[in-house]
């Protein structure tokens, strides 16, 4: 029987069906509009997992054994309530569980995006022959989700595994959440791009100036990793740093969990296997007491990309 799974985001809504062997048979998607208001946003949740189930000649209410969604924010998965997200306004306490099942009558599950995808990657990706793993996906933010003897860990509140939000710099960069110097504001590849810009205004002889020709609103990962290649050492210098903020971080994640595995996502990791052999080399270096080359902590990427969250919500009732 097929599942539908939806990754609700900022910008897109995307609703997958899934079939029993977690390959996504069909996608539609939409735009988030997200200043629209809790009602219209979550209608369209719900009107589009429709669209997809008639594109393929299925009834919502009898040939889908359950729809999971992965959310924004933190999430009461008992009570299927999206507890707070900064990205929406009218969203805090939302009964969204609730309000779907106005427009369809199927069984619904959510759980944080994060988490949804930490479950994919450890029930059939990076991460799956492992009991304990911390996924961490590196985007304008940091999300991630920990996986402990194989099940998703909510924290006492639902709101674990926001690890971008803790603080590696006593009073530095500022960060979204109104805090100062947390792992986001240095480790995003936002925070990246961020940096090369500067580097760029400071020195404009450099190839990534070039590469951009001047318009610094064109700067990437991309543009900062081909300058390096180049040579350019003041895109050296931004990977360098980013490299140690990056590490930073995930030390502190290993030596409070010490999971089994972490696996890490997004575009400063997916641009090239050798960042993650420096990341690891910091790592194995500097984290506390893991000595035994067979006792240590795993870094590996992530291997299922952005649907993951789409196949981990249709896991959900597992
Ligand atoms: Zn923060």
């Amino acid at each position: 029987m097929f599942r539908i799974g939806v990754n609700f985001d900022v910008d897109y809504i995307t609703a997958g069906l899934v079939d029993e062997n977690y390959n996504i048979v069909k996608k539609e998607y939409k735009p988030t509009l997200r200043y629209r208001g809790f009602e219209a946003i979550v209608k369209d949740i719900a009107m589009l997992c429709i669209k997809l189930c008639k594109s393929m000649d299925l009834d919502i209410n009898k040939d889908i054994e359950y729809v999971g969604i992965g959310c924004l924010g933190s999430v009461d998965t008992e009570k299927g309530i999206m507890i707070h997200t900064s990205w929406f306004e009218g969203f805090e306490d939302a009964p969204i569980v609730s309000e779907i099942k106005k427009h369809i009558n199927t069984e619904i599950y959510i759980e944080r995006n994060a988490n949804c995808y930490a479950l994919a990657e450890s029930k059939i990706g990076a991460t799956k022959d492992y009991k304990n793993s911390v996924v961490v996906v590196l985007g304008s933010g940091i999300s991630g989700g920990i996986i402990l003897d194989g099940k998703i860990y909510h924290g006492a509140f639902y709101g674990a595994g926001e690890f971008g939000h803790h603080v590696i710099i006593h009073d530095g960069e500022e960060c979204a959440c109104g805090r100062k110097g947390c792992w986001v504001a240095y480790a995003s590849s936002a925070a990246m791009v961020r940096d090369a810009r500067i580097m760029a205004i400071k020195h404009p002889e450099c190839s990534m100036f070039k590469i951009v020709n001047g318009d610094l609103r064109l700067m990437s990962v991309d543009t900062i990793y081909k300058a390096s290649e180049m040579g350019d050492n003041f895109a050296k210098k931004v990977i360098d740093d980013y490299v140690g903020y990056l590490a930073l971080g995930l030390i502190n994640i290993i030596n409070i969990l010490q999971p089994d595995v972490v696996a890490i996502g997004g575009k400063p990791v997916i641009s090239g296997e050798k960042y993650l052999d420096k990341i690891r080399e910091f790592v194995n270096v500097k984290t506390f007491g893991q000595i035994d080359k067979d006792k240590k902590t795993k870094i590996l990427r992530t291997s299922m990309g952005y649907d993951s969250v789409i196949i981990g919500a249709a896991m959900l009732k597992e």
